[in-house]
């Protein structure tokens, strides 16, 4: 951190993330998140002249780093559909405070070049996201007949390019996907990756989320235990979102997200800045706030830093701790547009 100081909100919660979403196109239709009813081919994404620069992107990164953030994490949409990514990651590298870049990706475009690419560019880790190890609940998922083989053969590529402990997350949708469960468990037990599920979310308004579909990260453990024995780990650090779990045979871990039924929103200290420059201080937000005027202004960064910090000292979000049918059903911003 240089000049400013560490910002808090009003429950005491520092910023340190900041999750950037560099597009809100993908070239995927999962149906829990852009499904094709809603993202067809009339659908009006954003206009390039829409997206931020990387120059600003970069300003803004500058901003947050003044206040604290140190982790970066690019996402979208898929972020591998947004060209020369490479040049952003080394800006970002190149700010003073950051020392952490990592990239959330459905690999399905990760070939052993890009890999490469974005490993010089200062890439850190990659987190990839695979919902079922057979073709056809995958495709099922997708909704754009990507085969599991395709993501694969990203985390190889991700692998030889050197990144290590790439993790795999999967998120469970009851009826869609929730028999994937045990054999994405198999497959990932002994693999070196750690994979985490994800309980489903009520992200967005497209999704047609109903608490009847979500598999609880209790009754995941369940399935899992009872067959391959696992054991509570310690977290990492304060305000990790898995719980991680040691498989008793030496398989290595694995964990699970339980953004639903055990919400984390007491050590949450992340922001998103969306791809046309709107800062959302939580993921179930309806609103954000639009940096694009301060950052045209010629002390920008300086403004940013001043927006970023009101904004975030007078932060109360809470949502998953406190959700309602209400709150379900109110106006939310879309995952695809603030990133995961
Ligand atoms: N396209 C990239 C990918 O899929 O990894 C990055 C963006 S995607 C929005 C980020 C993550 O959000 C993915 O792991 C995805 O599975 C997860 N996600 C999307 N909608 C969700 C929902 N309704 N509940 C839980 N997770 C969700
Ligand atoms: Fe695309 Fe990721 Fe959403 Fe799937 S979860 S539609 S890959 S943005
Ligand atoms: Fe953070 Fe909002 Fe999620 Fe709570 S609901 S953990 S405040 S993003």
């Amino acid at each position: 951190m240089s000049d400013s100081a560490q910002v808090t909100d009003l429950l005491h919660r520092p910023l340190r993330d900041l999750r950037i979403s560099v597009t809100d196109r993908c070239n995927f239709r999962c149906v829990y998140c852009m499904p094709k009813e809603v993202f067809d081919k009339d659908y009006k994404f954003l206009p390039r002249a829409q997206l931020l620069t990387f120059e600003e992107i970069e300003q803004v990164v500058r901003a947050a780093a003044q206040l604290g953030v140190s982790k970066i994490r690019i996402t979208g949409g898929e972020p591998l559909v947004r060209r020369d990514l490479e040049a952003l990651i080394s800006q970002i590298r190149q700010v003073p405070g950051i020392t952490d870049i990592s990239m959330t990706t459905n690999a399905s475009l990760l070939t052993a070049e890009r890999a490469r690419s974005l490993r010089e560019a200062g890439l850190q880790r990659i987190t990839v996201s695979l919902d079922a190890i057979d073709d056809e609940t995958f495709k099922r998922v997708n909704d754009v007949d990507v085969s599991v083989q395709d993501v694969l053969d990203g985390i190889d590529n991700a692998a030889k390019a050197g990144f290590v402990d790439t993790k795999v997350n999967m998120v469970v949708k009851k009826g869609l996907n929730d028999h994937s469960i045990l054999p994405m468990a198999r497959y990932f037990h002994n693999s070196g990756h750690i994979l985490r599920f994800i309980e489903f979310m009520d992200v967005g308004n497209s999704n047609a989320w109903d608490l009847s579909h979500v598999v609880t990260s209790a009754q995941i453990a369940e399935r899992i235990n009872a067959e391959l024995p696992m054991e509570p780990v310690e977290a990492n650090y304060r305000g990790e979102v898995a719980k991680r779990w040691r498989f008793n045979d030496g398989g290595g871990e694995m964990g699970i997200i339980s953004s639903v039924s055990a919400p984390f929103c007491g050590d949450c200290s992340r922001a998103r800045l969306s791809a046309t420059g709107s800062i959302y201080t939580c993921l179930f937000a309806s609103s954000g706030h639009d940096l694009r005027p301060a950052l045209r202004e010629s002390d920008g960064q300086d403004r940013v830093v001043q927006e970023l910090s009101k904004l975030w000292s007078l932060r109360t979000d809470q949502y998953s701790e406190t959700r309602t049918q209400v709150a379900v059903l109110r106006p939310k911003v879309e995952m695809s547009f603030i990133g995961g």
